[in-house]
């Protein structure tokens, strides 16, 4: 059948045991198609995003409920359970009628999916249960679960039952010892000072530390330890008591085992519904949390659009990276990215050092990687193709230990991705060839791009400090040149995080430097030799007539000289006005004045900044 008719195949996997159901569902799966199941999946998400009452209480409350199924199916397989596990999934079992009905109240346009998906696989699971349940109900002294002992009821033996008893008495007795010691240390029996016990030393008395002068000095407590609430203690008649109560709850261990071991046998006969509900409570869990986060943050995620593998289109409107736009400190600058079959397909970005680059490129991986998951996506519009794969070669992942150094781990990665990219494959490249010699790492960066570029066709984005690699745009028609960008002064750099059409015009990696507080000599001498070696290439390139610093990018860096020129005498006039001796309206004219007056030399650079000042101050808004 066609998608109409299908179902995800999260449904079709969970809810079948029998084999003939099972392999008619693995004929019907391989009629489905990726995107199907996502769009499923997406589905879901966005009745937990819509419904906030069921993702809260699920997110808040019903899932927390749960232990950890998947480890507790692997110790009934493994019939290493014991009791207090089997109490466990008698009481995730018995949470699920309350999930279920939280579930239900869903009124959403997604109901039918949310009740394929989980509500009737929990049913069903709740029947394979009910012999499980009335095996623990009857057998498990329920009464002793709250001293957190996992015991059998001892009406199954007359041996069990004598020892009960003792174990009753001593109780009491112990009470009274409790009582005895209230009196004499002048505190109130079961409200200042308690009688606990717990598995490894039984039973103790405790005190909080505020009370715990009252002991001090008197010899006939003994302190066992001491802790944040409280200090624990003994006396020479709870301790003997104690020892007497745990003689007789091993013996009562002892004469349970038998039992214990058969009823163990039997829990170990759940282990497939037990995964089972492991597996249908794990997706619940992952797409209330892709639900949580993408309502709770800073700006809510919207759902992205899944177009088919192959269809060659990535669109992201306003995207942020999820992790940097959630610290406190960031107001997060959106970025936009745009990949097209045949038409632009491979991005070099290139910029200054801090910039923004590798923000921009790993967070376009990031969202492919959660659109694909079915998470909904940090952006304001996204149009996701699916991806056979997000291939990236980031950050200066060295192996020493395996011996393979720096530059040959770069080496190895990216060679593994020229290997396995596909056209439908997300590369991202983060500085690539920059450990060794300037024109072989150049000349490898180079035709790596060319590579992917003309021969994978993927979808790339390629961050660079090689600025000679933008030239590869003029060659390979799919190659566009993407750039962010800094404003400085002699003493401040501020980053614009925008990303922006076309090549960065200036370097700015001793602006940086400076921004480290390095030793000023330093500084001047690193610009006295860039400025040198400048010259010797613009010399070597006149010679020859040829590079990259064509008249465009000429004119720009022209532009901006102008430019900047034009902002310090703004500034300068702004400074100057006697704000004082005017009112706030003649204030807004004579600024108004200025700024046209700077907006009428029709500089490219100036209006970029204002156009710019006016989208930073759209986004802090
Ligand atoms: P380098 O070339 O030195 O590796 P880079 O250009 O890759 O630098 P990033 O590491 O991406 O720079 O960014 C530096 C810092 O700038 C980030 O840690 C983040 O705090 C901030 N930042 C990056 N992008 C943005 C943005 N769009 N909005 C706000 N802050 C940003």
């Amino acid at each position: 059948g066609g998608p109409a008719e299908a179902k995800p195949l999260e449904s079709v996997v969970l809810s079948k045991m029998n084999f003939e159901s099972f392999v008619r569902d693995l004929l019907l799966i391989r009629q489905y198609r990726v995107e199907f199941y996502l769009f499923g999946r997406l589905n879901l998400v966005e009745s937990f995003v819509d419904d906030s009452e069921l993702r809260q209480s699920c997110q808040e409350d019903l899932l927390r409920r749960f232990p950890d199924l998947n480890r507790l199916a692997k110790k009934f397989q493994r019939q290493s359970a014991t009791l207090h596990d089997c109490y466990r999934v008698f009481q995730a079992v018995g949470h699920l009628p309350n999930l279920i009905l939280a579930l239900e109240r869903y009124g959403g346009t997604h109901q039918v999916l949310l009740n394929e998906v989980f509500i009737s696989p929990l049913r069903d699971l709740i029947s394979d249960f009910t012999k499980f349940q009335e095996m623990i109900e009857t057998t498990l002294d329920m009464g002793q679960i709250e001293h957190h002992e996992f015991l059998l009821k001892p009406s199954f033996d007359p041996t069990l039952t004598e020892l009960r008893e003792t174990m009753d008495s001593l109780e009491k007795s112990m009470q009274s010892v409790l009582s005895s010691a209230a009196r004499e240390l002048g505190l109130d029996a079961g409200k200042t000072v308690k009688l606990e016990s717990n598995a490894q030393i039984g039973y103790y008395f405790r005190v909080t530390c505020k009370e715990e002068k009252s002991l001090r000095n008197n010899k006939k407590f003994t302190t066992l330890d001491v802790q944040k609430n409280g200090v624990r203690f003994t006396n020479s008649k709870l301790s003997s008591m104690n020892e007497e109560y745990t003689k007789s709850k091993q013996a009562y261990e002892e004469a349970q085992t038998a039992i214990v071991k058969e009823i163990i046998g039997i829990a170990s006969g759940y282990v497939d519904p037990l995964q089972m509900l492991s597996d249908v409570i794990a997706q619940l869990d992952a797409v209330v949390s892709f639900a949580l986060v993408s309502h709770a943050a800073p700006v809510p995620y919207v759902r992205p659009r899944i177009c088919e593998k192959g269809s060659g289109r990535l669109v992201l409107k306003g995207s942020r990276h999820p992790l940097v736009e959630a610290q406190d400190d960031v107001a997060f600058i959106p970025n936009d990215v745009t990949f097209s079959r045949e038409e632009e397909m491979f991005h070099i970005i290139t910029g200054p050092n801090m910039g923004g680059k590798s923000t921009y490129i790993r967070q376009v991986g990031v969202i492919v990687l959660m659109a694909q998951m079915g998470c909904f996506v940090p952006c304001d519009d996204a149009e996701v193709s699916i991806v056979d794969c997000v291939l990236a070669r980031v950050g200066a992942g060295d192996s020493q230990i395996k011996g393979v150094s720096t530059f040959m781990a770069e080496m190895l990665e990216t060679a593994a991705i020229l290997r396995s990219a596909t056209a439908d494959s997300l590369i991202i490249i983060d500085e690539l060839g920059r450990g060794t010699s300037t024109y072989d790492g150049f000349g490898l960066a180079w035709a790596i791009s060319e590579y992917i570029a003309t021969h994978l066709k993927s979808f790339c984005l390629f961050a660079t400090h090689f600025h000679e690699l933008t030239a590869l745009a003029q060659q390979a028609p799919t190659v566009r040149n993407l750039h962010v960008t800094a404003l400085t002064t002699d003493s401040t750099m501020t980053m614009l995080y925008k990303v922006k059409k076309g090549v960065c015009d200036q370097s700015f990696g001793i602006h940086v430097a400076e921004l480290a507080n390095f030793p000023q000599h330093v500084i001047a001498s690193a610009r006295e030799k860039a400025l040198e070696l400048e010259e010797f290439q613009d010399y070597s390139q006149s010679g020859e007539n040829s590079g990259t610093g064509g008249p465009e990018a000429k004119r720009r860096f022209l532009d901006k000289q102008e430019g900047e020129k034009i902002i310090a005498s703004f500034l300068a006039k702004v400074k100057a006005l006697p704000v004082n001796g005017m009112s706030d309206s003649d204030i807004k004219l004579e600024l108004h004045k200025l700024k046209s007056d700077v907006l009428s030399q029709k500089n490219e650079f100036v209006s970029e900044v204002v156009s710019h000042l006016v989208t930073v101050k759209m986004d802090t808004v």
